[in-house]
Order: structure tokens, then sequence, then C-alpha cells
């Protein structure tokens, strides 16, 4: 028990020592100085009582108390003298020296008594079945005893007048104090009358100190805080709200009604989180809703500004402040000026420079907090504004805006904007960011747009942000490389940056870059890849493009045909092949080998970008080529994307004497569904969409079935990707027409081609 009582006091000790360590480092007033005499004096009252409560030896035991009362003199007297200049009263200052004369007076006495033994005297006695030290005192004791308890008695009465006299918020740091005073008078008393052993009031006068240090350095009445904050807050011609995490309200400036506008501000507490609701359910057709959003009321139409912050602490809500500024008068006598240069007119959100802005702002402001930038953009956003119209469009962004706005309320230190014509950016905390239900986020709102024709499919780039200081453009475009990477890749939604998307994205810009050139110096070549009929006879090539780059050698067209389907370049590549490939028909026909013909590729792109009909009718006058010759290779997907337009083209190139091929037959959903809509001449069938199935006779049925069909609707079909022997008897036995693939050569050049089939 013993041992268990000096571990305690230990802790005490330490606790104490602590507190004076830090009052060191506090400005030297009276106050502060009289605390760490009270914390010696402490120090000095433990330490003994730790001595007697462990020692057996009388003579020990005896010094010990001495040293006790001696150190609690003291510590009664810093106490009043501490009383005193904490109620702020000056007088007591000038008479400081009789107070010290007392007390040495009494550690005189005491010390006397050490000697003598006539002071007190100290004895054995058992306390809750220990044994323990206690004191019985002599007369001159009592003296002694009543001198110290003045002191205490009085400090409590400074106080409580200090507490009578002050105003109300502050009446609880004198009161607090003197109650902790009294209740150590009446736990020495206590133990004193009792014969009960010192412990008691050892570990109350030790409480105590660390109680008034408490009240008198750390504590401010939390009054005076909410009234220092409702005068700051109403100076402030903004209202500001606050909600607990229960959605109640906690606070609200008086400017509120004034700046808001409304008739008073009865019905806030009960309109729950109003601003929620107005910022989440806003009006996305008026022009200024974002965080600067139009609110009609009374016939009249109010703007606000509205900064909303969620107050979080470990991860949770803990409240939400909205900071409402009535922005009417600038917004309607500044002409709107003002949000036109933070925000984007269509959506409201942040336009590029100023989210440019904020997120620079926010990674100064958080310094430790890692953040992630994303970028999302819509895939082929010009043939969805073809398809469907600019309204429709703009819808769309429109309701994205508004889903980020709806999403993102919650997450603290979180900016997004919208930047050039289709692509949302994000800056948000790493550990707010999770992928899935981004992903979703983005389909949710996508999925509403997408038809049986059209898939809108958004793609989206993260990078983590492991420079802060680098170029706030530089951090978007990382976010954008990785987003602009994955785009035609059916696989990938997300990507998250690397090194080596930035030197793929390099590459790509600087192929970009010498397109034009490399067109006029003739580093765009065709290919060729013969076809063949059931014999295994030549009678005919696919034109593919390759770039016979003058530094990287011969660049096959994944490297750069998505990237310039991607952004529109195909067609200035596609016309160079086309002509190309008339150029050598021309060339074959004058040396009589008009039998042969090559099939030309043709983007999607190409069906928007240019006169297709007018184009070639003019290229097969220009070099005087039969029409027949000449193959047009159109892929299924870019047909189906605007199914009615593509099938009128196709019937007048048809009539004009082309021959249309439809590319990749069967990789779409809809394949056979469309073929009621469309009349090709050729359809197209690549191995690879039918190839790798488990079940090959699966395969072989549906292939079966596709030759059957096309068969019926009076359509040729090729089989490309041939690479065996069986593929091919077995497409023989069900009746292709044209078989192109590595089993009967892979592309070669045309001078590879001349040399072998002419
Ligand atoms: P595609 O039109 O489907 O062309 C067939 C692709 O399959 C060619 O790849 C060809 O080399 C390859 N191939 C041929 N036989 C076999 C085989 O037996 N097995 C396998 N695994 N592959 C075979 P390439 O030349 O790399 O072209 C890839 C794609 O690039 C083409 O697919 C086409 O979509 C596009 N492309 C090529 N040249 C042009 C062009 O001039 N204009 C346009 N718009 N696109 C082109
Ligand atoms: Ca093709
Ligand atoms: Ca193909």
């Amino acid at each position: 028990m013993q041992s268990i009582m000096t571990g305690f006091l230990i802790l005490l000790l330490a606790i104490n020592s602590i507190m004076v360590f830090q009052l060191r480092d506090m400005k030297r007033t009276d106050i502060i100085r009289h605390l760490r005499y009270m914390a010696l004096g402490v120090a000095g009252i433990i330490v003994p009582e730790m001595v007697i409560l462990l020692t057996k030896d009388r003579q020990i035991a005896y010094y010990a108390f001495t040293f006790y009362y001696i150190a609690l003199a003291w510590y009664a007297m810093m106490i009043f003298r501490f009383s005193v200049s904490y109620s702020g009263y000056q007088l007591f200052k000038v008479y400081k020296s009789p107070f010290v004369w007392i007390t040495v007076i009494e550690s005189a006495v005491l010390i006397w008594g050490m000697f003598s033994e006539r002071v007190f005297t100290i004895a054995h006695a058992k306390w809750y079945d220990h044994i323990y030290w206690i004191c019985r005192g002599f007369s001159m004791f009592y003296v002694y005893a009543i001198v110290s308890s003045i002191f205490l008695i009085g400090a409590v009465v400074v106080l409580m007048i200090a507490a009578t006299q002050s105003p109300r918020i502050y009446r609880l740091k004198y009161s607090g104090v003197a109650i902790i005073i009294a209740l150590m008078v009446i736990s020495r008393l206590n133990s004193q009358i009792r014969q009960q052993p010192i412990l008691v009031q050892v570990i109350g006068f030790a409480f105590g100190e660390i109680v008034i240090v408490y009240m008198a350095v750390h504590y401010a009445p939390k009054k005076l805080n909410q009234r220092a904050m409702q005068f700051v807050a109403d100076k402030l011609n903004d209202g500001i709200v606050l909600y607990d995490d229960e959605h109640q309200l906690q606070f609200v400036t008086t400017g509120y009604s004034d700046a808001v506008g409304f008739k008073g501000i009865q019905g806030i507490s009960n309109e729950e989180m109003y601003w929620t609701k107005i910022i989440s359910g806003a009006n996305v057709g008026n022009a200024w809703n974002g965080r600067v959003m139009s609110v009609a009321r009374d016939d009249d139409t109010y703007y606000y500004e509205i900064q909303h912050m969620a107050l979080n602490e470990d991860g949770k809500l803990i409240g939400t402040v909205y900071w409402i500024r009535n922005v009417t008068e600038s917004i309607k006598s500044y002409g709107e000026m003002v949000c036109r240069a933070n925000f984007d007119e269509l959506t409201g959100i942040y336009n590029e420079a100023h989210f440019h802005e904020m997120a620079r702002k926010l990674l100064e402001e958080n310094p430790d907090t890692d953040f992630v930038m994303t970028c999302s953009s819509v895939e082929k956003f010009r043939v969805f504004k073809e398809l469907f119209g600019q309204e429709k469009y703009d819808d769309y962004l429109i309701r994205t805006a508004e889903s980020l706005r709806t999403g993102l309320v919650h997450i603290p230190h979180c900016v997004y904007g919208r930047i050039g014509e289709a692509d949302f950016y994000i800056m948000m905390p790493k550990e707010a960011f999770d992928p899935q239900q981004f992903l979703d986020a983005i389909d949710g709102v996508a999925n509403a747009y997408s038809t049986n024709n059209f898939n809108l499919i958004v793609k989206a780039g993260v990078y983590e942000i492991t420079e802060p200081l680098q170029d706030m453009l530089a951090i978007c475009n990382k976010a954008s490389m990785a987003c602009d990477s994955i785009k035609g890749d059916y696989g990938k939604q997300i990507l998250w940056f690397d090194e080596n998307i930035q030197k793929e994205s390099l590459l790509k810009e600087r192929y970009n870059a010498e397109l034009s050139t490399a067109i006029e110096h003739g580093e765009i070549q065709i290919y060729l890849q013969p076809q063949v009929d059931r014999e295994g006879k030549v009678i005919g090539a696919e034109a593919l493009a390759r770039w016979v780059h003058r530094e990287d050698g011969l660049i096959p067209p994944a490297y750069f045909i998505p990237f310039f389907e991607m952004n529109g370049r195909i067609t200035e590549l596609d016309i160079c092949i086309w002509k190309q490939a008339c150029e050598k028909l021309k060339e074959w026909k004058e040396k009589g080998r008009d039998d042969l013909h090559i099939s030309v590729n043709i983007s999607a792109k190409d069906l928007y970008a240019l006169d297709i009909y007018e184009h070639y009718v003019s290229l097969v006058k220009e070099f005087g080529i039969d029409t027949k010759n000449l193959k047009l290779e159109i892929t299924e997907s870019a047909i189906i994307n605007d199914l009615k337009q593509h099938a009128h083209l196709v019937e007048r190139l048809q009539e004009a004497g082309f021959e249309v091929e439809m590319d990749d037959f069967g990789s779409a959903y809809s394949s056979f569904n469309m073929l009621k809509d469309i009349c090709v001449d050729v359809l197209k069938i690549d191995m690879k969409f039918l190839g790798d199935t488990e079940n090959e006779e699966r395969s072989h049925a549906i292939l079966k079935s596709i030759v059957d069909l096309s068969g019926e609707l009076h359509m040729k079909t090729i089989a490309e990707g041939v690479e065996t022997e069986e593929q091919f008897e077995f497409l023989k036995g069900v009746g292709c027409d044209i078989y192109q693939g590595y089993y009967f050569s892979k592309p070669m050049s045309v001078a590879d081609f001349e040399a072998k089939y002419l």
C-alpha cells in the first residue's frame, strides 16, 4: 500500500514539475511567479511525505514531518499572496514582508521543535489496516496550524470578494480557485483533528495546485470566447451560420438577416441546412449558381456567394459553417463582371484561372496534406455534340457540375472547376479520394446520356501531387495526360499518372508536331497486305499506314493512329494514304493490272470532317482510275454512330460504283441488328473477335452463320487475321469469299508487294 501511494505521489510530483517547467516559458507576471513558488511548495510537501510513508525509523520520520510543516507554512503563505495578486489587489504588494516574516518565524519554531520535540510528537497508528506515522501537536503546534490556516482562509476570503465584485463570466475564475483552497483547508483540518495520517491532505494540496494552475493560466471562460466571436461577427455585414453535426443551428451572426435580405432570421433553425439545400438543389438554369448562386425570393433574385466548410475532427464531421455574402448589389451593378472572371458561365463552378488560383492556395495552406489532381473528360465529345446537339451537350456539362457540387460538398480542402470544353478537374486530399466512388459518380451522369447508338464514355486521369511547388498548369497537365492516354482504350476508365505516360504523351506531342512535315516529306507511306481468293490467288491488298520516321524508323500505326483519331488529325493522314493508293492503282492500270484492287480505311472522324462522297468521286476522276478498284473500309463502330446519315452516304457511294466494306464486323454490340438498316457490299470479319474464344465450336457456328446471312443479304465476306491453315480451310468450307492475314503475308512495302505479285 505504501509503495502504491509513493508511486502516486511521484506521479503528482512529476505533473507538478512539468507545470513548473511550462510556466517558465510564460511571461513573468506576479501571478506566474507566485504559481511557480507554489509549485515549489508542493514539491517541498510531497518529498517529506514520501519519506514518512516509507521509513520505519522514527527519527527520520520526525525530521521529515518537520520539513513537511515548514513547506506547508510557505505553501500556505504563497497561496495567500497568489490569491491577492490573482484577485487584482495591489494593496498587499507593499506589505508583503510581514507575511514573509511570519512564515520565517513559523519555520524557526518548527526547526527549534525538531531538536526539542516540544512542538509536536509522532507515533505509529493504524489506519485502514495499515500502519502510518501520525503527528500529535502540542499547544505551540496549534498556534502554527492556526496561523497557516489563516493564510489559506484569508486567500479564500480575498477570492470570494473578487468573485462577487467581478462580472458574471469571470466569477468562476475566482470562486473556482476559492473553492479549491477551501477544500484544502477542510482536508487539512479534518486530518489534523481526527488524527489521521497526512497523506490525504498532501494529495489534496497537490491536486489543488494543479487545478489552480489550470484555472489561472489555461482556463478562459467559454462565454468570453463566445462573446468575442459574437463581437467580431456583429462587426461583419456577412451572414455566418454554424450547424452542429446533427444539423442543429448553433450560431448565427446578427448580420445574417441583413446579409441575406430575408425578413428576419426566424425559420433558419427549422429549415435544416437551408443553405445545403440551396447549394445542392440550385436551379442550374440560372447563370450564377456555383459558389455564387441565385435565389428567387419575394419576386426578386438575390445573389449569394456561399462559402461552405465542413468542420472535421478525427475524420468525422463535427459541424458545418456557411459564410454567406449577399453579392446581389455588386453582381447587378458590376454587370456580373466579377463573377464572370472567376466562374464558368455555363456551369457556375470555377473557371480555369480561378481553379488554378484556388488550388494553389489550398496547396500552400496545407503543406502537410497529400493531394491528388483528377481530370475527367468525355471521349469523342465532338461526336456527341454532332449527334445530340449543343443543348444536350450543355445539359450534360451542367449535370456533371451539379454532381460535383453535391458529391464533394462534405469533402474538406477540395476544389473543382471546368477547364476547356469538356474537362473537369478536381483537387482533393488523397485520403478522401475513392476511385471507385469517383467513377460511379461519373458514370451515373454519363449513362443518362448514352443511347443505343452512342455510349457516352468518360475517362479519368489521376495525378498524386508529389511536387506541390510545380506550376499548377503542369500539375493539371499530368492528370490530363493520364486521362488522354486511355482514350480509345475500351478496357480502361481511370489511370494514375506515371513517368511513362509523360514520355508517351511527349512522344505523341512530338508526332503531332511533326505530322505535316512528315506528310510533305513522304514519311507517311502505305504498306500493302495482300488479299487472296479461295484459290490463294492475290486479288488486291489493304493499304495500311506506316510512318517511316527519319529518326525513329518504321513506326506501326498503333503509335499514332488512335492518337490522331482522337485529336482529329487522322483526316490529314488518311487523305495522304488515299492519294497514294490512287497513285498506285493508276500505275497498275497503266501496266495492265487493273484486276488488282486496294482497300483503304476511312476513320469515323473523316465522316464528319469531309464530304466523303465528293472527295472520292474527285479522286477517281483525278487519277483516272476505276471506282471498282478502290474499296472503302469503314469500321462498324463508325457507322453505328449515326446510322441513318451513314446509310445514305454508303448508298450514294455504291451508286457511284464504289465497293463499301464494313470493317471489324462483329466487334460492336448490335452488329446483326444494324444490317437491317444498312446495305454494304462486304462484311469484313476480323478473326481476333472470334479467335480467342474457348469454345471453338461456337465461334465456328457464329462465323458460319455470318457468312450464310451475308450471302442471303447479297453481301460478300472477307476474313481478316487468318493466321493458320486450319482457319483458312474452315473459312473456305463455310463459303467465305476473300482472305487476308499473316498466313498469306504480313503487310509489306509497296516495292516488296510489286516485286512479289506484279
Ligand atoms: P485494321 O483496319 O483492322 O487492319 C488490320 C490490322 O490487322 C493491320 O494492323 C494488320 O497488320 C493486322 N493484321 C493483318 N493480318 C493479321 C493476322 O493474321 N494476325 C494479326 N494478329 N494481325 C493481322 P495495322 O497495320 O497495325 O493497323 C492497325 C489498325 O490501324 C488498322 O486496323 C486500322 O484500324 C488502323 N489503320 C491502319 N492504317 C490506317 C489508315 O491509313 N487510315 C486509318 N484511318 N486507319 C488505319
Ligand atoms: Ca481495315
Ligand atoms: Ca479490320
